[in-house]
């Protein structure tokens, strides 16, 4: 099964920039067909056999490269990219919108937890795995209040994941009042509707809930340039500020630097994850999704013969998610 990312449409729409022709699709689990030589154990130390269902890396990377030293796989210098390198080269199957896909040396594989479902276990290695980064990069510690903007895949994984670790508020934005009531689902204390209300609004309410002095760690989650000045506003001197969502070029962020020096800010970027943050999302879902409401994030399944279609419904927002399953 593959599920539809965001930038799988902004790829189609052209937004984005890739090799074609091209097979899309990064958002994927599947069954074993084959094992290549040497790939015995998986990232949980677990044997891996043909039929096991899997969970594997966005990409693919060297371990030996200068940013791999690093501590960024995701860097890689010979970074392979799942559904985002075009299909014209051998091995050529190496997206998930296809039948079989062929996996590089250098992905972390995970055995899915058989509690976890196809459906919710196929975004894990996008969204729910690069929340687990932002978590672990941005230092959170019991206890501490959140803002968290946008209630996308990404947001809600956060909610859920924050709620978890002991958040003590975990206040949400977003611009559809239907995925602020996801996020209270998922563990949101408090949902402020942004279309709604002006900025000075936003601010009072953020200042109600988490206290005079504001939030202690933010997260952007919104892909929306406008939420980085609000943040700003909303943390408390000495507060953290996570940016993971801003991937399109041209997002001035617009804030004044002196309040980032006089409030003394750390504010950090991070793209996708290390492989140890899909083991950690796929452990928390078989820990967690069954009390919260990931079955509700992929709203259709579509048969590969019907790709348009999905890619159509993916587009209007309905869903948080629309899932394609190849059938063989
Ligand atoms: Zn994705
Ligand atoms: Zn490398």
């Amino acid at each position: 099964m593959s599920t539809i990312c965001g930038s799988d449409l902004h790829t189609i729409s052209g937004k984005r920039q890739e090799p074609t022709p091209i097979i899309l699709g990064h958002e994927i689990i599947g069954d074993i067909a084959a094992l290549g030589d040497g790939l015995e154990a998986d990232g949980f130390g677990q044997r891996l056999r043909v039929g096991d269902r899997v969970s594997w890396s966005i990409m693919a990377s060297c371990a030996a490269c200068f940013y791999c030293r690093k501590g960024l796989p995701q860097k890689c210098t010979h970074l392979h990219k799942y559904g985002h390198t075009g299909c014209n080269e051998p091995p050529g199957l190496t997206g998930g919108y296809a039948e079989y896909i062929y996996l590089f040396p250098g992905t972390a594989i995970f055995r899915v937890p058989s509690s976890v479902s196809d459906e919710i276990a196929t975004p894990a290695n996008c969204a729910l795995s690069t929340a687990m980064n932002a978590i672990e990069t941005i230092g959170f510690e019991q206890g501490e209040t959140v803002l968290i903007q946008g209630a996308g895949s990404m947001g809600l994984n956060l909610v859920a994941a924050l709620a978890e670790a002991g958040a003590r508020q975990i206040i949400v934005t977003d611009v559809n009042p239907k995925r602020l009531e996801l996020a209270s689902g998922f563990g949101a204390d408090f949902c402020i509707d942004i279309a709604a209300s002006s900025d000075e609004e936003i601010l009072t309410q953020i200042r109600d809930q988490s206290g005079e002095h504001g939030v202690d760690v933010a997260f952007e989650a919104c892909g929306a340039s406008v939420a980085v000045a609000q943040a700003v506003e909303a943390l408390r001197i000495g507060g953290r500020y996570l940016i993971a969502g801003l991937v399109s070029p041209g997002s001035d962020l617009g804030i004044e630097g002196n309040q980032v020096t006089r409030k003394c800010l750390t504010i950090k970027g991070i793209h996708n994850y290390r492989p140890e943050h899909l083991g950690q999302a796929l452990r928390f879902l078989e820990q967690n999704c069954a009390r919260l409401p990931y079955r509700e994030l992929v709203g259709s399944v579509f048969p590969l013969a019907e790709i348009n279609e999905a890619v159509r419904v993916a587009s209007s927002g309905k869903h948080i998610r629309v899932a394609v399953r190849p059938t063989h």
